[in-house]
C-alpha cells in the first residue's frame, strides 16, 4: 500500500535507472534529511548511506561550510556565465586549484555540469584536436566492456553496459569496447593476474591494429570501474595498456568521476593505479555533490590545438550555459579547501586497512564469490556456487534482494551490475560506522541466504 507521497510520486515521476513497473508497486524510498553519513526518510527512520548517494557525497551530509559557501555566492552573484570572454572569481580560483592538484601536467580546465558532459566534451575535444593536427581520420574512441562513462548519446556509447545501449540504438559509430580487466570472471584457468594483464594489453593492440592505428584517437578508462561492479584491474594492467597507447599515438583519457578526490586514498585514482593520462574527467566529489559540477582537465598539446582550430573557425564552439556556474564553482572551491584543511585523503588512507579487512572477511560468507575493492569502494559479487563461480539466474535479482534487506536493516547500498552489491560510503565515515556498515550488510547477506534456501535456489 503506497503512502500518499509515494502515490503522487509514481503518478508524476520517471525515475532514472529504476524498474518502472516494480516501483509502481513498492513506491520509492523518500528521504528527507541527512547528517554525517546518515540520512533519514520521511517516517524518521535513519539509514547509513553506504553509497554516498551515487558515489558522490564525499563529505557526507549537513556540511554547513558548503551550505554557507553556496548561500554567500548566491547573495553576491547567483549567476554569470563565462562565454565570450566573461569570467568570475570562483571559476578562476577553482581552475587554478585543479591545475595545482592534477596528477599530470594540465594546461587548462573546461567546466561542465556532470560526468556525462565531461566525457562528451572529452570526445569532442579529441575530434577537434585531431582535425587541428591535420589527421581527420584519427577519430575512433576505445572504451571497455562494463565501463561506465555516462548517459548522453556519446558518453552512453562509451559506457560498456548493454542496459545503456539496448533500445537506445547505441553505441554510435566510431566507439569500440575492449576486454574488461576482471580477473575473477575473465581469467583463463591458472592464468596469473600478470599474464591476464599482458593478454588484455595484447587484446587492445589487436583491436587497434584491426581498426587501423591511423583511425584510433583515444582510449578512456576509469582507474577502478564503478558502476560496472567495482572492477579493480591487476597491478600491472595500466603500465602495459599505456605502452600500447604510446606505440600507436592514442590519447589516454582518465575518467576520474568516481575515483577523483580521495576515493582510493590518493588525490586522484590515476596515482593509485599507476596511470599517466593525457586528460582527465572529474565530477561528483569535486563539490561533494552539494552542487552539480564536472570538468575536463586538458594538456597543453590539446589546448594549442583548440587555439589553432578556433582561430580558423572564429570561435571555440562548445559550452554549457552552466559551465563554471558561480555557485557550483564556489561550493567546489570550498570542498577542495576542506579536503586539504581536514587532511581528508590522509584520513581515508588510515581507514583503508579496516575497510579492506571487513570487505575481505565477507568472502567467508556462503553467498559471496568475490569481495573486491580498493580504497573506500567495494563490490561484493554474489554467486550460487563459490567453487564453480556459477551465477544465479539474473531474473531472480538476488543482489537486488540483498540491497532490499540492507534497506530494512537501515543501510543504503546499490546493485548496479549483475549480482554485485556496491559500497562507496562518504569519505568522512568513522571507524565505528565502517563496522556498522559491514555488520548490517552481513545481516542482510544472512537474510538473503535464508531466503535462497527457502526458495531452493542453492
Ligand atoms: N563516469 C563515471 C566513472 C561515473 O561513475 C559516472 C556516474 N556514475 C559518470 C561518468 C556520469 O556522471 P553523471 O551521472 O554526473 O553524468
Amino acid at each position: 500500500m503506497l503512502t500518499n507521497l509515494q502515490a503522487r510520486d509514481v503518478e508524476t515521476l520517471i525515475h532514472p535507472y529504476t524498474n518502472l513497473v516494480a516501483v509502481r508497486e513498492t513506491g520509492p524510498l523518500i528521504l528527507e534529511r541527512g547528517k554525517g553519513v546518515w540520512v533519514t526518510d520521511v517516517d524518521g527512520k535513519p539509514y547509513l548511506e553506504g553509497m554516498a548517494g551515487l558515489w558522490c557525497t564525499a563529505l557526507g551530509y549537513g556540511n554547513e561550510e558548503l551550505v554557507e559557501a553556496a548561500a554567500e555566492q548566491m547573495r553576491k552573484l547567483p549567476f554569470t556565465h563565462i562565454f565570450g570572454g566573461k569570467s568570475h572569481d570562483p571559476a578562476i580560483e577553482l581552475a587554478e586549484k585543479l591545475k595545482e592538484m592534477a596528477p599530470v601536467p594540465i594546461s587548462k580546465v573546461f567546466f561542465t555540469c556532470s560526468g556525462s558532459e565531461a566525457n562528451d566534451t572529452q570526445m569532442k575535444l579529441v575530434w577537434y584536436m585531431n582535425n587541428a593536427l591535420g589527421r581527420p581520420k584519427k577519430k575512433k574512441i576505445i572504451s571497455r566492456m562494463r565501463a561506465y562513462h555516462g548517459v548522453t548519446i556519446a558518453s552512453a556509447s562509451l559506457t560498456g553496459l548493454a542496459g545503456n545501449h539496448n533500445d537506445f540504438d547505441l553505441p554510435i559509430a566510431g566507439v569500440r569496447h575492449t576486454t574488461c580487466p576482471h580477473h575473477y570472471r575473465l581469467a583463463e584457468a591458472g592464468e596469473s593476474e600478470e599474464d591476464f594483464a599482458t593478454r588484455l594489453a595484447a587484446d587492445l593492440e589487436a583491436l587497434i591494429l584491426a581498426e587501423g592505428p591511423e583511425t584510433v584517437a583515444a582510449f578512456i578508462a576509469e582507474p577502478v570501474m564503478g558502476a560496472g561492479g567495482v572492477i579493480v584491474p591487476p597491478k600491472t594492467y595500466y603500465p602495459k595498456i599505456q605502452a600500447v597507447l604510446e606505440k600507436y599515438d592514442v590519447f589516454f583519457i582518465a575518467d576520474e568521476v568516481i575515483c577523483g578526490f580521495g576515493r582510493l586514498g590518493t588525490t586522484f585514482g590515476s596515482e593509485a593505479m599507476e596511470m599517466k593520462p593525457d586528460s582527465i574527467s572529474i565530477a561528483k566529489a569535486l563539490s561533494s555533490a552539494y552542487q552539480p559540477i564536472g570538468a575536463v582537465m586538458i594538456p597543453e598539446i590539446m589546448y594549442e590545438a583548440l587555439l589553432t582550430e578556433s582561430a580558423k573557425l572564429g570561435s571555440f564552439g562548445h559550452g554549457y550555459t552552466y559551465s563554471g556556474h558561480p555557485v557550483a564553482a564556489a561550493v567546489a572551491v570550498k570542498t577542495l579547501e576542506i579536503y586539504e584543511r581536514e587532511s581528508i585523503f590522509e584520513r581515508v588512507r588510515a581507514k583503508i586497512p579496516q575497510f579492506a579487512a571487513r570487505r575481505a572477511a565477507l568472502e567467508d560468507h556462503p553467498l559471496v564469490g568475490e569481495a573486491r575493492g580498493a580504497g573506500l569502494v567495494a563490490g561484493i559479487e554474489l554467486v550460487a556456487d563459490k567453487k564453480t563461480k556459477h551465477q544465479f539466474d539474473p531474473k531472480l535479482g538476488v543482489a537486488a534482494k540483498t540491497v532490499a534487506f540492507c534497506q530494512q536493516e537501515g543501510l543504503i547500498l546499490r546493485n548496479v551490475f549483475g549480482d554485485a552489491v556496491t559500497i562507496c560510503p562518504p569519505l568522512v565515515i568513522s571507524p565505528a560506522e565502517i563496522d556498522e556498515l559491514f555488520d548490517r550488510l552481513t545481516r542482510a547477506l544472512d537474510r538473503t541466504l535464508d531466503w535462497a534456501v527457502r526458495e531452493k535456489l542453492l
